[in-house]
């Protein structure tokens, strides 16, 4: 694929995701709705060894044991507070925010993880599938 950028407000964290994504998730986890404020947030994820590259300073790092029971250190920029992604080493896995990529259209999610947490007011997309609670990373993981 052809590489992709993305950077957090101010530029002062600049990246790049040289892989296809593993996948386009909208996340309706509680963590995600409060990192990103809104009812679920936009996760592009590639392989975290080599799927993403930081092209400038390093971001700031906050550490957390997710619902699932897994390390996922969430990174953000010291100057604006942007999210830019997420690093989950059990499973390779770096959680971009997908809408930091300068490509806008590249993001098209076809996923909805922990739907359950989604406030009742919000309309599902159910042209894509859906999963209440549980990732499909969580048991479709084989390596
Ligand atoms: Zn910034
Ligand atoms: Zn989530």
């Amino acid at each position: 694929m052809k590489f992709k950028k993305g950077k957090c407000l101010c530029g002062h964290i600049v990246f790049e995701v040289q892989a296809d994504p593993i996948y386009m998730v909208n996340c309706f986890c509680r963590d995600c709705q409060i990192v990103s404020g809104s009812q679920f947030y936009a996760a592009y994820g590639v392989s975290l060894k080599s799927g993403l590259i930081n092209l400038s300073n390093e971001p700031s790092s906050y550490r957390i044991i997710s619902a699932s029971g897994r390390e996922n250190t969430r990174k953000f920029c010291p100057r604006c507070g942007s999210r830019v992604w997420a690093e989950i080493p059990e499973l390779d896995l770096a959680s971009v925010s997908g809408f930091a990529l300068e490509d806008r259209e590249h993001f098209k999610p076809t996923i909805n993880y922990h739907t359950k947490q989604a406030p009742e007011w919000c309309l599902i997309d159910t042209t894509m599938t859906s999963y209440k609670e549980q990732e499909i990373l969580a048991t479709d993981q084989s390596d």
